[in-house]
């Protein structure tokens, strides 16, 4: 399968701050990436260059076969962005947004239209067809702002941390939407901060710190990095965590994390139902309460920690997820 995104040691500083620090990525042809990252980890400056909308300081970068700081102007003919800077015009309506895309794209006034309603159906959007745009919902506007990426049928498609600020259930929809387009053999790079994203969506996770991909493989493969299961054990009162920790510690295989926000400690374990056994049978001679206590596999969320030791932080707009429980877990940490 040909390559449909190469990306060769990438390097870009604002004054001193290194955003982009050797970036190597390969997107194969057809598939779905995501980079993955926290908050300033450089997943928007990697897509703004191979957008042709930033120009990297050193490193070379090939997209649907064209060299993305030789040839811009082709390249911009062959890609779809859409993300966090949404292109969208407040004031026109949906239609009125997707045919003006078509028109910078000369794809002719007929086409432009016929083009503008074929993805307003396609994204559930015809009913809001006529109505301006800024009285549409955040995921009404992703689904246009993605629509819009999409005129001028490009073979391959950026999108930047697609669901960010959206409620649970615009990110599902959204979600599908996605799987939908991607089904039909568009390659797409995504970037994300959110673990269940990356773990839904793509076929390969790059997960990107400091401006560097400091892990790549697919969910699963990533999770196997980190080992094991994990015991999971929220317990009443946040004073008891350290008695927990003293009677569990040799249990361990790897580094306890604890969660006081959340009064939670999760425990790597190498075999895991023997271990939750044998860890409940210690707490039960100490003076203990345990509100919950589970098994777990590794979530991503793991692989983050393991491989950066630090949580994968959430941007302020992060708060309207706040049914999600791997963001709870995050910002219970965070607290
Ligand atoms: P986020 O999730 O916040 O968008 P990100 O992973 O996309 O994070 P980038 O936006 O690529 O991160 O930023 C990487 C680093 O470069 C950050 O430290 C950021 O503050 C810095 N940076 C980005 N754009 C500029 C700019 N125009 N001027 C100065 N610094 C910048």
């Amino acid at each position: 399968m040909p390559d449909a995104i190469v990306a060769e040691g990438l390097v870009k500083r604002y004054g001193r701050l290194v955003a982009l620090d050797g970036l190597d990525l390969t997107v194969p042809e057809g598939t779905v990436t995501a980079l993955l990252g926290p908050n300033g980890a450089g997943k928007t400056t990697t897509v703004r260059v191979l957008t042709t909308l930033l120009v990297p300081d050193a490193g070379q970068a090939t997209v649907a076969g064209v060299d993305v700081l030789r040839e811009p102007r082709i390249l911009r003919s062959r890609i779809g962005a859409s993300g966090q800077y949404a292109a969208v015009d407040e004031y026109l309506t949906g239609f009125e947004n997707l045919e003006m895309v078509g028109r910078l794209y000369h794809m002719g006034t007929k086409r432009s239209k016929e083009r503008a309603r074929e993805l307003l159906d396609r994204f559930r959007l015809t009913d809001a067809a006529d109505r301006p745009v800024k009285g549409y919902s955040g995921g009404m506007r992703r689904r246009l702002d993605l629509a819009g990426a999409l005129v001028a049928n490009p073979p391959v498609l950026f999108l930047d941390e697609p669901t960010t600020g959206l409620d649970p259930r615009a990110r599902l929809d959204l979600w599908d939407v996605i799987e939908e387009l991607v089904a039909g053999g568009t390659t797409l790079l995504l970037t994300t901060q959110y673990m269940d994203e990356a773990d839904r969506l793509a076929d390969s996770i790059a997960v990107i710190d400091h401006g560097r991909v400091i892990a790549e493989g697919t969910a699963d493969e990533l999770k196997a990095m980190v080992g094991g299961d994990r015991i999971e054990l929220t317990v009443d009162r946040v004073e008891a965590m350290a008695t927990v920790e003293a009677a569990l510690k040799s249990l361990a295989d790897g580094e306890l994390h604890l969660e006081p926000g959340l009064r939670r400690i999760t425990i790597p374990v190498a075999d895991g139902s023997q271990a939750l056994v044998e860890a409940i049978g210690r707490l039960a001679v100490h003076d203990v309460r345990i509100h919950d206590v589970g098994l777990r596999r590794p979530s991503l969320d793991d692989v983050f920690l393991t491989l950066t030791g630090h949580e994968a932080v959430l941007s302020a707009d992060g708060d309207e997820h706040e049914k999600n429980e791997e963001l709870e877990t995050v910002k219970g940490a965070a607290r």
